[in-house]
């Protein structure tokens, strides 16, 4: 199980941070962010067996994350980790639009999407019953690849109660949040479990003095690397027009 957490207005001066922790079998390869030339480029760790990520930031200031919802039904469908590759290619508005397209969602295995800007943020889940396209308004949103448990409402109440205030105070809060055992962000199964962490945290409008951190490993006994560098370099001379 995956843990996503997004915060929209909640830490000032940058408001709008994702955070999550990747759960994933140990044995699945991966490597941490880098940068993904295209057209827009991307900035996004890599799951080197589907050559897919998990969660990516746009240059235009978009966010998406994809958790899985129920088992990998059909081994032949697309590997979810390039919807979010796809959802990053246009705006929020075009993730939508792709999302609602006729035939689209189908393509993959049961999946949870968060997709974000300054602006505005939804989240779409498909499953057997279909696609469900469902705009976020709260300023805190949890995901993981289920329902809403115990586990999650308390995480809702730790985030409204202490997830407020600077960035150092949040960034401090958020990094202790997800390397916990008792809600638990961070899970160690025999032959899976937290594998990395990863923060996005944008000022708004666009990416000029974002943040990224990482945590290659779970996060319980991994330091977080600032790589904010990467985000920086989405706005390259090579990338701008
Ligand atoms: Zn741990």
């Amino acid at each position: 199980m995956c843990t996503v957490i997004l915060l929209r207005g909640v830490v000032r001066g940058l408001p709008l941070v994702l955070a999550m922790n990747r759960d994933e079998f140990l044995d699945r390869p991966s490597a941490g962010p880098r940068l993904w030339p295209g057209s827009p480029p991307l900035v996004a760790p890599v799951d080197l067996r589907s050559g897919g990520t998990w969660c990516g930031l746009s240059a235009s200031g978009l966010l998406v994350a994809v958790t899985n919802r129920g088992p990998e039904r059909d081994a032949g469908k697309r590997s979810r980790g390039s919807l979010v590759v796809d959802l990053l290619q246009g705006g929020r508005a075009e993730a939508g639009k792709r999302l609602a397209a006729e035939g689209y969602a189908g393509q993959f295995n049961g999946f949870h999407a968060l997709v974000a800007d300054a602006a505005k943020a939804f989240l779409a889940e498909f499953d057997d019953a279909g696609l469900r396209l469902a705009e976020i308004d709260a300023p805190v949103t949890i995901l993981t690849n289920g329902g809403p448990t115990p586990d999650i409402r308390q995480l809702l109440n730790e985030v409204d109660e202490k997830g407020t205030g600077t960035w150092p105070e949040t960034e401090a809060w958020l990094a202790a949040l997800l390397r916990r055992h008792d809600l638990p962000t961070c899970r160690h199964l025999d032959d899976r479990g937290t594998r990395s962490s990863i923060v996005f945290a944008l000022p708004g409008g666009g990416t000029l003095g974002g943040k990224l951190l990482f945590a290659d490993g779970p996060p319980c006994t991994t330091p977080y690397v600032d790589q904010s560098v990467l985000v920086e370099a989405l706005r390259g001379p090579k990338w701008t027009a």
